[in-house]
């Protein structure tokens, strides 16, 4: 799974840094998590085809996190997409999508499917499932987890030869769930995989259903709007300090955090980070065009 973050500023694009949007690839499947003013051209900038996008899914409607959203849709549709798009957000963002796409004439020659969730559900998309879950920040509002597809088990390959497993060819065919003459893939292959989980908490206070959602993900994804300095201004705009976001990391029992939503105010963003690593060594601060690669290995910065 690759992780690329499109635009990771707070609430205004700046010279360095575009507004909030991450891209999630595993094998042909790419979701996209908030969709900022300037996200396409973002898109095509990246190794990432913007035609792959199987899901939008938007944390909530200030305009640092949709103002995207319109123009790529608009963008895939003069682009000859046939396929249905996912979009995915909280109470109001099918008015709102209605709303930017009718006034602009913008239409689309595809079917979009527009899911208002406020957590607790389950949606497909590609590859993916996703469950968003309910967040923090003053109006409607929801974080997302998504898994990309189970990997097939382990073949305990020296038993699969003791059966008679002669070829390549044969062992793979056990490892997709093939039976090869009498021997069953459940004889020889371990249990699957289970897929990656990647958290993304968008704009949020920290918060008890937060902590439940995310329990033990591979990565999450958090909002570092501030420094530890200005936690009174988090709290008071339903932001998250980047003290706090790895504090929530920790008591999640997370794999890894990346911080992302930086204000513009931290010309150097290493203050975060330093701040973030004093309490979860295992984390990272977002820039943009960062990609991340999630292994068996852990995570990498590509
Ligand atoms: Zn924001
Ligand atoms: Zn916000």
């Amino acid at each position: 799974m690759e992780i690329l973050f499109l635009g990771t500023s707070a609430a205004v694009p700046s010279k360095q840094h575009a507004t909030s949007c991450i891209a999630v690839r595993s094998g042909p499947d790419i979701v996209l998590m908030d969709c900022g003013e300037g996200s396409q051209r973002q898109l095509m900038l990246s190794p990432f085809s913007f035609m792959k996008v199987r899901a939008i899914l938007i944390t909530h409607l200030h305009g640092d996190h949709v103002f995207g959203l319109p123009g790529l849709i608009q963008t895939m549709s003069l682009s000859n997409r046939t396929e249905p798009l996912l979009v995915c957000g909280p109470r109001g963002i099918s008015a709102a999508l209605d709303a930017m796409m009718s006034v602009t004439e913008g239409e689309t020659q595809y079917p979009v499917d527009v899911v208002e969730v406020s957590g607790g559900e389950t949606l497909r998309a590609g590859c993916f499932t996703i469950s968003p879950y309910p967040t923090d920040h003053g109006i409607p509002s929801v974080g997302y987890v998504v898994r990309d597809a189970d990997r097939p088990g382990r073949i305990d390959a020296e038993k699969a030869r003791a059966l008679g497993i002669r070829s390549g060819k044969e062992m793979g065919m056990l490892k997709v769930g093939q039976p090869v003459r009498d021997v069953m893939p459940g004889d020889v292959v371990g249990p699957p995989v289970p897929g990656y989980r990647v958290a993304y908490s968008g704009d949020t206070r920290p918060c008890a259903s937060e902590d439940e959602a995310i329990a033990g993900v591979d990565v999450l994804i958090h909002e570092a709007t501030y420094s530890d300095s200005e936690s009174s201004n988090a709290e008071e705009h339903y932001h998250t300090t980047a003290l706090q976001a790895a504090t929530v990391a920790k008591r999640a029992g997370v794999g890894h955090l990346i911080l992302t939503h930086i204000s513009n105010r931290y010309d150097d963003r290493a203050v975060l980070l330093d701040e973030a690593r004093s309490v979860f060594p295992e984390s990272y601060v977002a820039d943009d065009m960062g990609l991340y690669e999630l292994t068996s290995k852990g995570l990498r910065q590509a």
